[in-house]
Order: C-alpha cells, then sequence, then structure tokens
C-alpha cells in the first residue's frame, strides 16, 4: 500500500465544489429532510407547532435556526421506534447506543441509508489513504454498536479485503495482523494502544508490523495519544467522528495530508455550533457544542439533533467542507469508558435495584496504562450497615457488577462501604463522577 494524498479524479465532484455548490445543495436537502421530518414523525411535527415553525419557513440556510432541537431525551420518550418516519417494514437494519436513563438510542436506516453510509466510510477510508485493494482489520466491536458494521460496509464499498475481527482476543487480534498483514486497522484509539503493547511485548519493532495507516474514533483522543501510537505501531494515525442518533462513524473524517481534524461530510450533515446554555447559533471557530442536522437519511432523520460534544467548527482545508476541532469535552455528564457510553444515571439505577444498598455512591474513572477502569463506591442501607458478613456484602458487589456489565455493557471494580462511608455535600449538587484520566491534549 502506498499512502497517498487522494488525487482530484479520485474524489467525490462534492468534496472539492464550490461553497456557493455545496450551500445550494445543502439548501435542497434541508428543505427536503425537514419537510420529511414534518410529514412522517408525529413528536417533532408537534415539537415545531408548540414553537411557532412550518417547513415552508425554511428560505436559506440560517432559517435552521428558527427550528426546535432535538435531544437525548426525545430518543428516550419515543423509545424504540417513534422518531423513524419511513415505515418498519423499510427499515433494513437498527442499531443501538446507550441512553441516558437506562434505555438505549435505537437507530434505523434503510436500504439507501446504509448504502449512503457505506459511501460515507469508504469516502473516510479513502481520505485516511486507504484505496481499492488494501487489507482493513476492522478491531471495533460487531453487533448494536455502529462501529464494527459501519467500517465494515464502508471497506467492502472502498473495495478493500475485510477482516472481520471485532473487538477483543488481544493476542488473536496481533496473530492474525502477523498473519495477514493488513494495510490498514480500525479501532478505538485506547484499544490500539493495547494490541501495540502486545506487539511489544512479542519483541516486534512498528517496522516488522504491516499496519500503514490506524483509522481511530468512538471516543476522545489527543495529540499526545497521536503521536504515541503512530510512534508505537509506525502507522498514520487518522481520526474518524460519529455518533449512532445521526449515523454512526463517518459523519467526520481525517485527511491524511493534514490530519487537521475531522472533515464533516457536509453533503450529507449540516453542522452547526451553539451556546450550550442559550442554544444561540455561535459563528464558525467559536467554541460550543455541535448540533447535526441529516440532510439525507430517510429512516432516522434528525433535525438539529444535540451531541453535546464540545468542540468548534474550522476552516476547509484539504477538502472543501468545514473541519471539526478536537472534542475536548461534553455538555452532559456522559463518559466514555473504553468506547462505551455511560451516564451515572444508569449505574445508580443499578444500585438502586438492590435494597441494602443507599442512594449515595461514587463513580471513579481512572487510567491505567491506556485502558480505562471504572470504579462505582456505593453504600449500605443504615438498617444493613455492620450487620451483614462479609460473604453477604461481597455477594451484593458481584452481582451490582454482574447488572452493570450485563446492561451498561462494562466492567467495573465494586467497592461496598458501610452506611455514611461516602461524604455528602452539604450544599448543592453531590458530586458523582471522578473522572481522573489525563486530559487529551
Ligand atoms: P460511536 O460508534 O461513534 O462510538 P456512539 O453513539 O456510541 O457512537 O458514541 C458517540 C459519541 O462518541 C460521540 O458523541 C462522541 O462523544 C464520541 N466520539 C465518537 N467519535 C469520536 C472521536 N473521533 N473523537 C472524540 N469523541 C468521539
Amino acid at each position: 500500500m502506498t499512502v497517498k494524498k487522494a488525487q482530484p479524479g479520485e474524489l467525490d465532484p462534492i468534496e472539492t465544489a464550490s461553497r456557493d455548490e455545496i450551500s445550494a445543495l445543502q439548501l435542497a436537502r434541508l428543505k427536503w429532510s425537514v419537510r420529511h421530518t414534518w410529514d412522517n414523525v408525529a413528536a417533532y411535527r408537534r415539537k415545531c407547532e408548540a414553537k411557532g415553525v412550518h417547513p415552508d419557513d425554511l428560505k436559506d440556510l440560517a432559517d435552521l435556526g428558527k427550528f426546535p432541537f432535538m435531544t437525548k431525551d426525545d430518543m428516550r420518550d419515543n423509545y424504540p421506534f417513534g422518531l423513524f418516519a419511513v415505515p418498519r417494514d423499510r427499515i433494513a437494519r437498527l442499531h443501538a447506543s446507550s441512553g441516558t436513563t437506562g434505555r438505549s438510542v435505537v437507530a434505523a436506516y434503510t436500504r439507501q441509508d446504509i448504502d449512503n453510509w457505506a459511501a460515507l466510510v469508504a469516502r473516510s477510508i479513502r481520505a485516511a489513504g486507504g484505496r481499492a485493494g488494501d487489507m482493513v482489520h476492522v478491531a471495533y466491536g460487531y453487533g448494536m454498536f455502529t462501529g464494527g458494521l459501519g467500517a465494515h460496509y464502508g471497506a467492502e464499498r472502498l473495495g478493500c479485503t475485510v477482516v472481520p475481527m471485532s473487538g477483543g482476543q488481544t493476542e488473536k487480534q496481533v496473530q492474525q495482523i502477523l498473519d495477514f498483514q493488513p494495510d490498514i486497522i480500525m479501532v478505538t484509539p485506547s484499544y490500539s494502544l493495547v494490541i501495540a503493547e502486545e506487539f511489544e511485548r512479542m519483541g516486534l519493532k512498528p517496522e516488522q508490523i504491516s499496519l500503514k495507516v490506524g483509522i481511530f474514533g468512538a471516543e476522545p483522543w489527543g495529540e499526545g495519544m497521536r503521536a504515541e501510537i503512530e510512534k508505537k505501531l509506525g502507522i498514520d494515525a487518522i481520526d474518524i467522528y460519529g455518533l449512532t442518533e445521526v449515523m454512526g462513524p463517518g459523519v467526520a473524517s481525517e485527511c491524511i495530508e493534514t490530519k487537521d481534524g475531522p472533515v464533516v461530510w457536509e453533503d450529507h450533515f449540516y453542522p452547526e455550533i451553539i451556546n450550550p446554555e442559550t442554544g444561540e447559533v455561535l459563528p464558525d471557530g467559536a467554541q460550543g457544542e455541535l448540533v447535526f442536522t441529516s440532510l439525507t437519511k430517510e429512516a432516522f432523520p434528525v433535525i438539529r439533533y444535540r451531541t453535546r460534544d464540545l468542540t468548534r467548527l474550522l476552516p476547509p482545508t484539504a477538502r472543501a467542507f468545514r473541519r471539526i476541532g478536537r472534542i475536548f469535552g461534553r455538555s452532559d455528564d456522559m463518559l466514555i469508558i473504553r468506547g462505551v457510553n455511560v451516564f451515572p444515571s444508569q449505574i445508580e439505577e443499578q444500585i438502586l435495584r438492590d435494597p441494602r444498598l443507599s442512594g449515595n455512591y461514587q463513580v471513579i474513572v481512572t487510567r491505567d496504562g491506556h485502558l480505562d477502569n471504572l470504579e462505582v463506591r456505593c453504600e449500605l442501607q443504615r438498617e444493613v450497615s455492620g450487620k451483614l458478613s462479609a460473604t453477604d456484602v461481597q455477594q451484593i458487589a458481584r452481582e451490582l457488577q454482574h447488572h452493570i456489565k450485563t446492561i451498561i455493557g462494562v466492567s467495573t471494580l465494586i467497592t461496598v462501604m458501610e452506611f455514611n462511608a461516602i461524604p455528602r455535600t452539604q450544599v448543592g449538587k453531590a458530586r458523582r463522577v471522578f473522572d481522573e484520566r489525563p486530559a487529551q491534549r
């Protein structure tokens, strides 16, 4: 594989179009998308009516600012299929990711949606330097999570040889990479370092590993981590961004020639940055919350979906579209632990299933090497505190650990403490989450 800058002929024409052409396409598609959602999603139409706006009010792109936001709460309130805009029998696939209250967010795709998604992931892999004929090792999880299948269809669409390895089984991953000699790996950045360490343990040097490019996303990472991954695996590390509600991976992706932030595929997604407190639209370059409107999605259109991701919009460089900067935080309390979205409220819900535990708890996130560790400290109720045997207490911890693992999908270390062991806050909201991971640069 020769990693190379895309030649103009290799790109989709819109990737190098003028701003006027892009805006014209966006406006036409935006009008279709808002009208389609209004016509077919009753919950959205009600929100528009409550705000006194109608699809006919959309005369230019800036008019979108008059329309109501969609949030994770809308997804929860309309769980599972209430926001879908096509009849069930037109839905070709469902995916899901974690929601705020234990209910997941369900995403639907028509055949056309799957086709567009594959095309955008193929475009993303090409932006990362991949070409037809390359071998792509996919180590994102397969299943309801959008990572594995999203990457898979995109790599196939580009004409690559796909190795659908999925996550886990590090020794097997590494052996397979050595045996099959893939050119590209698609995986979470944190897990790529676990793989890199396994190579180190085997005494292998970066130049002995066939990989040339890694396409990493699903969790925040920074330039420090990029440098480390590139050095340890001897590759170019490229950032891919996405979220289940908007599509999955491939909403935005970085170009190998510039590595200056994911390019938003603006022909399919219209980005805005807003002030998370007031909802006001901010100019390009300002930091705020990223909001997306889908321009072509049929089954599950989103209009002004608040991602809660904090970042900024940057001017075009390697492509005609705008880019997003690093995701530097979130405007809600969602944690991303080893690529899994976790809300403290979901943990609380599991703790409260056991009547012997009080609602006082703390969630402590640390990073050990490259992997995130999640510790949950909880407390016995006053009535049982000091009265249970050590075996009983261990059993409580085991059960909680099991529930969190099966329902939320993350492994935890559980510490069950006596009543009152967790400090109470005297004023304001209890501080429940202690994220002690080093900040991403
Ligand atoms: P994904 O398949 O991308 O993990 P989820 O819906 O499970 O989809 O999670 C989406 C969230 O993951 C995003 O809102 C964002 O917070 C985070 N995320 C995804 N990709 C990136 C990335 N490249 N950099 C930082 N955060 C990311």
